[in-house]
């Protein structure tokens, strides 16, 4: 890159050629207010909030490149007064009176009032009654709040990759529209949340946290979404002083996903029906009774020996891995298949550079949704890379692309494939001919979905998929997958923390945290050892699971950890 020299605010610089003009304030430390752009979406200038003056000019920083010779000042009367006029517009049009918006207090729009010191308005109110879409589960959108930034529909196309927002009209009358102009529950939206998550103001907002507490008010706690073996980076956002959760957004600084959430990873913690279990519970001649902690622990101790057999699932964490091994021993097994079809030969950086896209029998707008995020927006971006979905049944991603096929016609997609650059295979489970069809193609590069959260923990452990009997069946995680079924003679003990399908046949229930309660390190599906973080207190009457297995183990917590 060619360095050039440009005065700013009357000092000369040496900047790299091909920056913007905002990107030199912001290293030069020079504050310069903006409201559409958003890093890392792509400047547009809408919102001419970041203007600046060269040589009597007025540019909009974002999207100007610095040029040799440029004299910019960005604190002169004309840019305050084009900023304060722009500013006294956005305001003016549509309805923002501040004090009955929701997002009072947490809003870029108002922040900039204040800087400015907007104590009145200079253009009417604009009086037209916009609508107000509340037909999505989780998001509404208030047009009468919109001030046409458009970061929504970047964000959805840039970012996530889902392409549903979109805008119709021109000027004054332009609206944001999902697909052809739709409500938006009724669109192809995805329910990532992302665009609640960027709007600088009150118009897109998750309805779950509505009025229950704003930035100020809140705990931001950095977390690991744990709910697919990506491992997306997380912020949790709790009420201060309190143990309630109010919303989860992506983390923009995570490498990962940079962000971008999934609609599991944003919402099924909050939305959870799942009934918990709330109590330890044995079982004898008479029914279920309560047991506390010293009773699970003196019952647990008892079972625990050569006839003794513990199943895990991937949602365990490599802490919990580790002490059950060390209770266990080598008599640790995995309730669920732990290894890959196919070994990766790529990781997700893999996936931003390929050509093409194989996708086998996983519907990435439902699950590993952030993996979907990442190659819809190459594929519908400017990339313009090649999607192939093979599947059998109901696949989402049939509606992007015209390259669909079944999988006894595997062999056509390869063909259309052929020619293109860096093709990726994309699959979590394969069946035993599909599979020898894959090896058989060296040209491709594979990313395996691993089944659960920290499969990739559970083979690093050695833990392997095998059904060993024993005399005490011990289960340890979520995934229970019908246990007294399988081991109907056995005395099982399972620690869990929801009511599960077989609960009024295991013989010792013990109720054990969950989500946000929970803390640990798992591998994602990259390898890579992330740590979640606890961002909740349990109300319920429930035991930690390493707090159970140290003492199984017959060590302090700080011995074994
Ligand atoms: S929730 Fe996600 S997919 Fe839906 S409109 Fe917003 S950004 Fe787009
Ligand atoms: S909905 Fe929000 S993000 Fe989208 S254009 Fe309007 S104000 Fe900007
Ligand atoms: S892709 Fe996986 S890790 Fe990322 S938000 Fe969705 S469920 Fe969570």
């Amino acid at each position: 890159m060619e360095r050039i020299k440009i005065k700013f605010n009357g000092n000369e610089v040496e900047v790299d050629s091909g920056k913007t003009i905002l990107d030199v304030a912001n290293e030069l430390g020079i504050h310069i207010p903006t409201l559409c752009n958003f890093e890392p979406l792509a400047p547009k200038g809408y919102c001419r909030m970041c203007v600046v003056e060269d040589r009597g000019a007025l540019k909009a920083s974002c999207v100007t490149p610095v040029a040799a010779g440029m004299e910019i000042q960005t604190d002169t009367p004309l840019v305050k007064e084009a900023r304060y006029i722009n500013l006294q517009l956005l305001f003016g049009e549509r309805n923002h009176y501040c004090m009955y918006c929701e997002s009072s207090g947490d809003c870029e729009l108002q922040d900039l009032g204040y800087e400015f010191g907007l104590d009145h308005f200079d253009f009417p109110p604009y009086e037209r009654k916009f609508l107000v879409d509340n037909s999505h589960k989780f998001l509404t959108i208030d047009h009468n709040r919109c001030i046409l930034c458009r970061r929504c529909i970047r964000a959805c196309s840039e970012l996530a990759g889902h392409f549903v927002l979109g805008e119709r009209d021109r000027g004054f009358n332009t609206m944001i529209i999902a697909d052809v102009d739709v409500p938006l529950g009724e669109s192809t939206c995805t329910s990532c949340g992302l665009c609640a998550q960027i709007c600088p103001t009150g118009t897109i907002k998750d309805k779950r946290a509505a009025y229950l507490g704003k930035e100020v008010q809140s705990d931001i706690i950095p977390s690991t979404c744990d709910i697919c073996p990506l491992g997306c980076g997380i912020n949790v956002y709790r009420r201060s002083g309190s143990n309630f959760i109010i919303k989860v957004y992506g983390d923009w600084d995570s490498p990962i996903n940079g962000g971008v959430l999934c609609k599991l990873g944003r919402y099924s913690v909050l939305y959870d029906e799942r009934k918990r279990l709330l109590a330890s519970k044995i079982r004898d001649d008479f029914g279920y009774r309560k047991i506390d902690f010293d009773g699970v622990l003196k019952i647990a101790r008892s079972r625990i020996g050569d006839d003794a057999v513990a199943y895990v699932d991937g949602s365990l964490y490599n802490e919990e891995l580790a002490l059950i091994k060390k209770v266990f021993g080598n008599n640790v097994y995995s309730i669920n298949p732990v290894e890959p079809p196919i070994p990766s030969s790529t990781d997700l950086s893999g996936l931003s550079k390929a050509e093409g896209y194989i996708v086998i029998g996983v519907d990435l707008n439902k699950d590993y949704g952030v993996v979907g995020s990442m190659i819809k927006r190459r594929v519908l971006g400017e990339e313009k890379a090649k999607l192939f979905v093979v599947d059998d049944g109901f696949n989402s991603l049939t509606s992007i692309t015209e390259n669909v096929f079944t999988f006894k016609d595997i062999e056509q997609a390869f063909d259309k494939a052929k020619g293109l650059k860096d093709v990726v295979v994309v699959f979590s489970a394969l069946s035993d001919t599909i599979r020898d069809t894959l090896t058989k193609r060296g040209e491709l590069k594979y990313l395996w979905l691993p089944f659960e959260t920290n499969t990739i923990g559970l083979i690093k452990n050695g833990i392997k998929y095998e059904m060993k009997s024993g005399k005490n069946v011990f289960f340890f995680g979520k995934d229970h997958k019908k246990i007294r079924e399988r081991f109907p003679e056995a005395f099982v003990i399972c620690a869990t923390p929801f009511e599960i399908e077989e609960t009024e046949k295991i013989d010792l229930l013990i109720a054990t945290k969950d989500g946000f309660e929970r803390e640990g390190t798992f591998y994602n599906l990259e390898g890579k050892s992330l740590k979640r973080n606890k961002a909740l207190e349990s109300e319920y009457n429930v035991i930690d699971v390493i707090d159970l297995l140290s003492e199984l183990s017959g060590k302090t917590k700080s011995e074994v950890i």
